[in-house]
């Protein structure tokens, strides 16, 4: 039986508790939301915390999917079932729900967070490759005020992000950009299994012609990435089959796959060939109408 080492635990009632709590009880404690990558990680002893701040309870001040004119804010309490059902989301960005399609199963999803994901930086998280693909902008909060960072500098490195020990990550913001279209493709070994190897694309035409495009991938890196010259070869081509394999060759040649029990690095390649091709089809397919 695995069993965490012994920790105290406290609930927050409100973001500036939780912050409050976290400048307190020091570098020795961590915020807890749906604790699905948290609490394996102390069973497995990987994890060595005195303290735990659950908080559950914020999920009616972070759990919001909101929608304006030129984005879409998220809360960071937002659980995968709620970004898996939200017809705004899907509208926007079918990216979200192609990845939460493949995430996990309906336990995990029914508690795990945003927020979670993007902070556990684990570089085969779904999520953070879709907000990779999309920009995302990230609102990290702590006593003195509120920050923004991209998606770039948020993830430093495997398990590691921007964020302090006395922040908080309260928000995940999607640009919205006319004329466009997103789509993920995930290859894993069974059902609700974490990557070998996914790849997202989000793309934008202007009377044709790819005006930009994006192509986030997870699994092949120290962290998920965005591929900026997929974007630089992609601008300003008509989409086609060679536009695709030009893209998924780059993909395959920028990404920095290691071997385990998923694959080689030969076939992770492939993989992020592969999938990128096929995510920048779809995606041009949705934003031409041809496919929802
Ligand atoms: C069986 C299983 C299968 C899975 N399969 C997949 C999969 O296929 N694809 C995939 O992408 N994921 C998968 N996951 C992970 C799942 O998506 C988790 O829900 C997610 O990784 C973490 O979210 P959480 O809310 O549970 O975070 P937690 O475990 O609660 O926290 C993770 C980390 O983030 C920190 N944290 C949480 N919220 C905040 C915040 N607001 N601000 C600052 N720090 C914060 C915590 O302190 C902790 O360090 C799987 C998990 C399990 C158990």
């Amino acid at each position: 039986m695995q069993v965490p080492a012994p920790f105290d635990y406290e609930r927050a009632t409100s973001v500036d508790h939780a912050i409050g709590l976290l400048e307190r009880l020091g570098s020795g404690s961590r915020l807890v939301a749906g604790g699905h990558s948290l609490l394996p990680m102390m069973k497995l002893r990987l994890a060595n915390l005195e303290y735990l701040i659950d908080i559950n309870d914020l999920h009616d001040e972070l759990g919001y999917i909101t929608v304006e004119p030129t984005r879409i804010r998220i809360g960071a309490m937002a659980r995968h079932r709620e970004l898996l059902e939200s017809d705004d989301l899907a509208a926007h960005f079918p990216i979200v729900r192609d990845a939460e399609r493949v995430i996990a199963d309906p336990i995990v999803r029914n508690r795990g967070t945003l927020g979670g994901s993007l902070c556990q930086a684990d570089p085969s998280e779904d999520l953070s490759a879709v907000c990779t693909t999309l920009a995302a902008e990230c609102v990290i909060r702590s006593s003195s005020g509120e920050r923004v960072v991209t998606m770039d500098e948020f993830h430093r490195g495997p398990y590691e992000t921007a964020v302090a020990d006395d922040e908080m990550l309260v928000e995940v913001r999607l640009p919205i950009r006319p004329g466009g279209s997103s789509a993920y493709e995930k290859v894993e070994r069974r059902a609700g299994d974490w990557a070998v190897v996914s790849a997202g694309a989000a793309v934008w035409l202007d009377g044709g012609v790819i005006s930009d495009a994006r192509v986030g991938l997870a699994a092949v890196g120290p962290n998920t990435t965005g591929i900026a010259a997929v974007s630089q070869a992609l601008r300003g081509q008509v989409p086609s089959e060679e536009a695709y394999a030009s893209a998924g060759a780059i993909a395959a040649q920028s990404c920095r796959p290691t071997a385990d029990g998923r694959g080689s690095v030969e076939y992770k390649r492939h993989l992020a060939d592969e999938l990128t091709r096929r995510a920048l089809r779809r995606a041009v397919a949705r934003a031409t109408g041809e496919e929802s």
